[in-house]
């Protein structure tokens, strides 16, 4: 039996409020999918009504654990809205979920516009 497709949604403090706009401005595409996402970027989500799985947050292992997702094939798409002008004590788990996308070939969006197109490939699907 296929899964229910899985979206991993992931922002850095500087994008969380970009990420809550995103994810107001596609909720009927995001509403019946499952959705998992790092702990402070999760609870946020869930403040718009949308149902999320909240692994731990990003500096204490949540992008490592969503990375692991993505290479057990567990994830269909990362919307990972990265911070360019920050500093991240967690920055080799950013490297490394980037890194497990492209030796899975998961796609990932790092800003809304690519956000976006990944999503409209999961419309009504
Ligand atoms: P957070 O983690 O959602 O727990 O803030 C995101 C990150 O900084 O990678």
């Amino acid at each position: 039996m296929k899964r229910t497709t899985t979206i991993a949604l992931i922002a850095h403090d500087g994008k969380k409020a970009e990420m809550v706009a995103f994810v107001k401005d596609h909720f009927d595409i995001l509403q019946p999918l499952h959705l998992v996402a790092t702990g402070t970027t999760g609870m946020y989500i869930q403040q718009t009504g949308l149902k999320v799985t909240r692994k731990l947050s990003g500096p204490k292992g949540g992008d490592a654990q969503i990375a692991a997702m993505a290479a057990e094939g567990k994830v269909d798409a990362i919307i990972f809205f990265r911070d360019p002008l920050g500093q991240h004590p967690h920055e080799p788990d950013i490297q490394m979920l980037m890194r497990i996308c492209d030796v899975h070939n998961v796609p990932l969006a790092t800003n809304p516009a690519s956000g976006k197109l990944i999503l409209s490939g999961f419309e009504n699907k």
